[in-house]
């Protein structure tokens, strides 16, 4: 690790969460880490810091342009005490994936780690211990020159926030309603729906809005050409068990290439469960349907791991899958998964590091 790391001690500690219901995103801890980027001099001055408000030049290009990148991932506290991290080296190179389409230079993969596990160290008692709970990491990078011209800016401030959270559904798994979203598209080939940018997510609050309003939990995105091709969900990628074999969509360059994806293929294909990356349509979801042939749906993300879809809402036709209940592929992939992440199953893959 670089040894020029600065450690600056918060002496007005807060108050931890007391239960487990703690609200997504609105408490954040101590400390956060801090990293400038100068063209000429590239990243420099790492440190850990006091959490606490930013001073930027109101011309700084984040405001503007939306040069940015985040990552997701979570610490969790096991039985015995340690604090893992699952598969976290997959999100600094997603996250350098998505600095190369924004035109952000890339970090160091294996320096950022251990500034991670550093911070976290320092943080370690904000891990919480309640079931279903773990600590969000949020690393982000925003582009901080004051310059107003149309190009990448030359200097960048990376940054990780840790914020403790409850369980995403008290109990663990719970169905989801589902409305695909007809009018509005999320990304297109050549765009930037393979990066984790902040401009995805906004472009998205029309349709979720939508989906809330008519009882829906979430929005399934399709192609942006022909609106027939699945793409994913909100936050989540998408999987379905039809006639035996599991499907997702294939990494088009439009949809993010999730961790949790990643994982539930390999999980897949060690349980010799045939599993294909390809293209689906939506109709052919609904016409497995008609036939009898679909046996599961689910979401797969970092927040809720694998949420199974209970009910479609697409062109005015409803479809109910499992009587809007928890397929068996489904539950076992979430124990599984949230096994190894909390220290419960044994790790055959080497997927967990520890703090
Ligand atoms: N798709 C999108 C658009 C997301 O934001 C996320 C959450 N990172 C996912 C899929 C799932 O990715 P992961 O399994 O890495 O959390």
């Amino acid at each position: 690790m670089n040894k020029s790391l600065t450690f600056i001690e918060n002496n007005h500690k807060k108050e931890k969460p007391k239960t487990k219901e703690i609200p997504f995103g609105r408490t954040f801890t101590d400390h956060m880490f801090l990293m400038d980027y100068e063209e000429g001099k590239g990243w420099h001055e790492p440190r850990i810091a006091p959490y606490e408000p930013l001073t930027l030049d109101p011309a700084a290009m984040i405001f503007h342009y939306g040069q940015t990148v985040f990552e997701g991932l979570k610490a969790y506290r096991t039985d015995d005490d340690r604090i893992l991290l699952f598969r976290p080296e997959k999100n600094f190179e997603r996250l350098n994936q998505s600095s190369d389409r924004l035109s952000i230079p890339p970090i160091d993969e294996d320096e950022v780690m251990g500034y991670l596990k550093e911070l976290l160290k320092v943080e370690k008692d904000w891990v919480p211990s309640f079931e279903g709970t773990s600590l969000y990491i949020r690393p982000f990078i925003i582009a901080t020159e004051p310059n107003l011209a149309v190009s990448p800016s030359k200097r960048y401030t990376f940054m990780i926030i840790l914020s403790p959270v409850g369980p995403y559904f008290s109990g663990g798994i719970h169905p989801v309603t589902i409305n695909v979203e007809e009018k509005f598209t999320r990304a297109v080939k050549g765009g930037t729906g393979m990066a984790k940018t902040a401009g995805n997510y906004s472009s998205g609050y029309q349709a979720q809005a939508k989906a809330s309003q008519t009882g829906n939990n979430d929005v399934l995105w399709l192609d942006g050409i022909e609106k027939r091709y699945i793409e994913e969900v909100g936050s989540m990628n998408i999987f379905f068990k039809i006639d035996g074999e599991v499907v997702t969509p294939a990494l088009s360059g439009s949809i993010l290439r999730g961790i949790t994806r990643t994982s539930i293929l390999e999980v897949l294909n060690e349980w010799d469960i045939p599993v294909t990356e390809r293209r689906i349509t939506i109709e052919e979801v609904y016409q497995a349907y008609e036939d009898g042939k679909l046996e599961e749906a689910f979401g797969t993300g970092t927040a809720a791991v694998i949420s199974p879809v209970g009910t479609f809402n697409w062109n005015g036709k409803q479809i109910v899958i499992n009587n809007h209940d928890i397929g068996p592929l489904s539950q076992k992939l979430y124990d599984t998964i949230t096994g190894i992440q909390r220290g419960r199953k044994e790790d055959t893959y080497n997927w967990t590091v520890e703090v």
